[in-house]
């Protein structure tokens, strides 16, 4: 786990896109990257979810946030792209994205393994975030520096049994990151992977529905690698996978 002191608005004046900002491991992401003074832009699939962050930040007294409410399974490139602009005319650059945003489908031995759920698992995990970092590079290269996260697991490092689609996405989701920094090595922009570990929150317990959620970590304990990642104490960072534990 690392261990990274953010000091009182060290995110000022960066404006960072979080997807699956609504819920779990995101919402406390934005709530944190807002709370150091940074600009958040929430994606996510449940609007009410994602008004419910906004309403939290604007209370913190955060900067305003601004939402895009985005299924990630009907999205198109064109989507990503009027998003692009979007971002470009209202904040001219972007200085962050964490690709956190995950569908975690049916887990179970291969041989039963669905072939709808493994597409819509793989479009949601890896071609979303990849079609959408298209998109999005343009205006994160108009950034001062840029950090690009890609959200990784355990199961995406080392398979195990049982993990089907959502082990393979995390895999993809790893060498999409290795790809990426390798074309944006010596540039503005860094591209990186965080395992979270072990989490509290509900996807988690969608895995292990016997397991007792007070044994895991919070979202909010495992922020300071986001932290990190995202502050510019990390420019040098790039095709490096992290772990948030
Ligand atoms: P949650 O299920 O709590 O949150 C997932 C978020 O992704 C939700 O906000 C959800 O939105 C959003 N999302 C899911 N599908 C879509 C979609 N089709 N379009 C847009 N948004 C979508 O998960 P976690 O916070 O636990 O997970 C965050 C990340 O961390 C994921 O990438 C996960 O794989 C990874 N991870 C988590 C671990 C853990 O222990 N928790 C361990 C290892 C990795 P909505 O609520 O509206 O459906």
């Amino acid at each position: 786990m690392l261990e990274f002191q953010a000091t009182k608005d060290f995110l000022n004046n960066k404006t960072i896109l979080i997807t699956g900002a609504g819920d779990g491991i995101g919402k406390a992401a934005a709530l944190s990257f807002s709370q150091f003074g940074a600009t958040v832009i929430l994606l996510g699939k449940t609007v009410k979810k994602l008004e419910n962050v906004y309403d939290l930040i604007v209370a913190q007294g955060s900067p305003q946030p601004a939402i895009i409410p985005l299924d990630l399974k009907g999205a198109t490139e064109q989507h990503y792209i009027d998003m692009a602009q979007t971002i470009e005319e209202q904040f001219g650059h972007l200085d962050g994205v964490l690709h956190n945003a995950s569908l975690l489908g049916a887990l179970g031995p291969f041989e039963h393994m669905d072939a709808q759920s493994l597409e819509d698992v793989l479009k949601i995990n890896v071609s979303a975030p990849a079609v959408m970092t298209k998109a999005l590079l343009p205006v994160l290269r108009k950034a001062p520096n840029a950090s690009i996260i890609f959200t990784s697991s355990g199961v995406g490092r080392k398979g195990r049994a049982y993990w089907g689609p959502y082990a393979i996405s995390k895999f993809a989701t790893e060498g999409m990151m290795q790809v990426l920094a390798d074309e944006c090595d010596g540039t503005s922009v860094r591209v990186n992977s965080i395992n979270p570990g072990a989490t509290r929150t509900e996807m988690r317990a969608k895995a292990y529905p016997a397991e007792d959620p007070l044994t895991l970590k919070t979202a909010e304990e495992i922020i300071p690698t986001y932290l990190y990642l995202v502050a510019d104490d990390s420019v040098k960072e790039n095709g490096q996978t992290f772990s948030a534990q």
